[in-house]
């Protein structure tokens, strides 16, 4: 059973980073408004995040790190999952690589309790004190797979990629409040964003002020499939595509479909090397789009990719004409 986790660890996660979307994505299905992510050696030597959503009852604690444990399943319907987990994966894999401690508290406990797991041995689940929520503890991070430890990059390197899949989970949820700490300084600070108004001042917080100034309301439809959130004007570009933001059904994507619409919707007005600042939402049917394809779910495969295809060049094209380009 533990060579079993290591393997799927080996999938779901592949470095520091992996582990912080993992953890912040299930405060997220927990409810939360508030998650806090704290970090040393660039998440090699310690992840630590807080959040003050529904918390873990007593004999769920013991369940939840174990393989295809998840409280999340829909009864009958795979095709309607509401929820960012699913596999019952993530905790289980983290455990069986990692020193895992959880400490949580259920508004229905009469107090807190505690697990640890390390290389896969979990202890008994203990009484202890947290005042609500639940705080999750990885330390070292591989030091049951060497070999793993070696394909990471610099603390500094990893301390990126956490900071960059923070920033996509935050994007999606401007009513959260995010920090994310390293060992130290702050490096972000994210106030919930509420309201009508909450998507664009989350994005101007992660984008950059300018982008409030610089972006194109972007909201169009097409056989039940919704595009929303704002495009830069051509103006406010970029040398990559670092700061293109695209969810699908709330999910951060880095999909080659999507890229290629996006160059395809700006061709006429800006050059091939340069990348329009973005942030969009397709929201659909999630029968019409597999989220399944890999369980870091990073790319997904779209029932009618064409269809997707034409509606974010359709309406990029109809916004950008209504500003005048
Ligand atoms: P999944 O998210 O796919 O269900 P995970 O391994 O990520 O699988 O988590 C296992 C279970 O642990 C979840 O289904 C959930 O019940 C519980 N859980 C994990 N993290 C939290 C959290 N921060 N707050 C409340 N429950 C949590
Ligand atoms: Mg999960």
């Amino acid at each position: 059973d533990h060579v079993i986790n290591r393997i799927a660890a080996g999938e779901v996660v592949e470095r520091p980073a992996s582990v912080v979307k993992e953890l912040v994505e299930n405060a997220i299905d927990a409810g939360a408004t508030r998650v806090e992510v704290a970090t040393a050696g660039g998440g090699k030597s310690l992840i630590r995040i807080s959040d003050n959503g529904c918390g873990i009852r007593e004999p769920d604690l013991a369940l939840a790190v174990e393989r295809h444990c998840t409280s999340k399943l829909p009864e009958d319907d795979l095709s309607q999952i509401g929820t960012l987990g699913f596999r019952g994966e993530a905790l289980a894999s983290i455990g069986s690589v990692a020193r895992l401690s959880i400490l949580s508290r259920h508004a229905e406990e009469p107090h807190a309790w505690q697990i640890a797991v390390e290389g896969g041995r979990r202890s008994e689940t203990v009484p202890a004190s947290h005042s609500g929520g639940t705080q999750i503890e990885v330390r070292d991070l591989f030091f049951a797979t060497p070999a793993r430890l070696k394909f990471l990059r610099s603390d500094r390197a990893e301390a990126t990629a956490i900071t960059e899949a923070v920033k996509r989970l935050a994007l999606a949820h401007p009513e959260i409040r995010f920090t994310l700490s390293g060992s130290d300084r702050t490096t972000l600070d994210l106030s919930a964003a509420r309201g009508e108004s909450g998507a664009l001042e989350r994005m101007a917080q992660i984008l950059g002020a300018g982008f409030r100034d610089n972006a194109m309301p972007i909201g169009g439809e097409r056989e039940g499939v919704l595009l929303s959130g704002y495009a830069g004007l051509p103006t406010f570009n970029r040398a990559n595509s670092l700061q293109q933001f695209i969810f699908v059904n709330g999910r951060p994507l880095k999909d080659p479909v999507l890229a290629g619409a996006l160059r395809a919707a700006y061709s006429d007005v800006l050059a091939r090397d340069r990348y329009p600042v973005l942030a969009l939402f397709i929201d659909l049917d999630p029968a019409d789009v597999d989220v399944n394809v890999h369980p870091a779910k990073m790319e997904v495969r779209f029932r009618d990719p064409g269809m997707i295809r034409g509606l974010i060049i359709g309406t990029i094209r109809d916004a950008l004409a209504r500003e005048g380009f």
